[in-house]
């Protein structure tokens, strides 16, 4: 029986929910909680790859995502997989190795497929899931070289599927707004921007030193945040690039190829110059837009959590703080939506290839000590 506005009332008052209504709908207008939506609304995802951002970032993740699940993992370790399926509820049948990853095909709970791998994986591993007639989510860099992105941009189109990469910062609310404040030019024109991203790494032996798997150096891993920074932030393509490197001799972290400080500086059509730095030998974690009225910047400005911004004008200092988000299940959320409603994605293969050619430059300014001109 339908009832009416005054019934419904009376139904509430006399069951004794007119408060408990009136509390929850209190905490929704105070809080406005994001409630995930129904499950079998949810897209599935396979996570490619049990390592560190698999285990500490993505997989916890999806409780907080609204139109993604995790339904399957591919690992080589069975134990690690099984353990972990079992905390976040993927059934047996959603477990595969690498050399059983091509059956994914027949798993219908799978729409989308993670690449979490090293960098040079990614080639291979996306395009055996897009053969398998998956939509792809690949993590950055896309791959190690241009061509290798672009064989991954046709095999989405082959097979008539999304491609996106996970560039996760273009997601976050405090990366966002910085970008908003450029497009508005809030403070007037951006005129230079700086973007530092390093960290002092580890272990030796860790793929992330190793040029065939990692690609590179800090700039394949770390600095690549400064320079998709200092593209979302001009909103333009670079045209000319200089670059200075600097490894320390005798370092054993660092094998031919792998560099540790890369200082690079683009300068974009309108005229906005950019000042970068990436690092293997030194914390670093800073964007910053000077305009023609003000500064702004973030500082963290690439960490998970906890990034702040702040505005500077003349002598006065503004702190501007956004509500938290789990940059991860903004990210997965989004290339889900991309595919329920058949959107492009914010951040496509084209985006990934455009990096990687940026990087390609940067290399060559780097080693020829001449200025490299690119086509915006
Ligand atoms: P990791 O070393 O912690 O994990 C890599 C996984 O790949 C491991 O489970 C490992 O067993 C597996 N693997 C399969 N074949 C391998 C091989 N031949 N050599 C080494 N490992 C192999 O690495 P990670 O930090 O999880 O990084 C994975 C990817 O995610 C990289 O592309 C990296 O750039 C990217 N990443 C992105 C972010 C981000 O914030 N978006 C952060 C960290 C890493």
């Amino acid at each position: 029986m339908k009832q009416s506005p005054s019934n419904r009332r009376q139904f509430l008052q006399s069951t004794g929910l007119t408060l408990a209504a009136a509390s929850l709908a209190g905490v929704r207008s105070a809080a406005q909680p994001r409630l995930p939506g129904p499950p079998e609304k949810k897209l599935g995802y396979a996570i490619v790859g049990l390592g560190s951002l698999s285990i500490n970032q993505i997989l916890p993740a999806f409780a907080h995502c609204r139109h993604a699940r995790v339904t399957a993992l591919v690992s080589g370790d069975a134990a690690k997989a099984k353990t972990l399926a079992t905390a976040y509820g993927v059934p047996e049948s959603g477990l595969y190795s690498y050399a059983t990853y091509d059956r994914l095909k027949d798993n219908p709970d799978v729409d989308i497929v993670y690449i979490v791998l090293p960098n040079s994986m990614h080639l291979e591993y996306t395009v055996r899931a897009h053969q398998a007639g998956k939509h792809v989510l690949c993590e950055k860099p896309m791959a190690n070289t241009p061509q290798d992105c672009e064989a991954m941009i046709a095999a989405a189109k082959v097979a008539g599927k999304k491609l996106m990469i996970g560039y996760r910062l273009r997601y976050e609310p405090n990366n966002m707004a910085m970008i908003d404040m450029c497009r508005k030019q809030e403070f007037g024109k951006p005129k230079v921007i700086l973007c530092e991203a390093g960290f002092n790494i580890g272990d030796p032996k860790q793929w992330r030193l190793n040029k065939t798997l990692a690609g590179g150096g800090s700039l394949m891993d770390i600095g690549i945040y400064a320079l998709n920074a200092a593209r979302y932030l001009s909103g333009e393509e670079p045209i000319a690039i200089n670059a200075f490197e600097y490894t320390t001799p005798g370092d054993p972290r660092f094998a031919p190829g792998v560099e540790e400080t890369l200082n690079f500086q683009l300068r974009f059509p309108s005229g906005i110059l950019a000042n970068c730095v990436s690092s293997y030998g030194v914390g670093l974690n800073r964007f910053r837009v000077h305009a023609e009225r003000a500064a702004f910047e973030l500082e963290p400005a690439l960490s998970y959590s906890d990034l702040r911004m702040r505005v500077v004008r003349g002598g006065t200092v503004e702190q501007r703080t956004l509500p938290e988000r789990n940059q991860f299940a903004l990210e997965m959320d989004h290339m889900a939506e991309s595919v329920k409603n058949n959107t492009e994605p914010r951040t496509p293969g084209e985006e990934g290839l455009k990096d990687l050619r940026a990087m390609m430059a940067i290399y060559e300014a780097a080693k020829t000590g001449k200025t490299v001109t690119l086509n915006a």
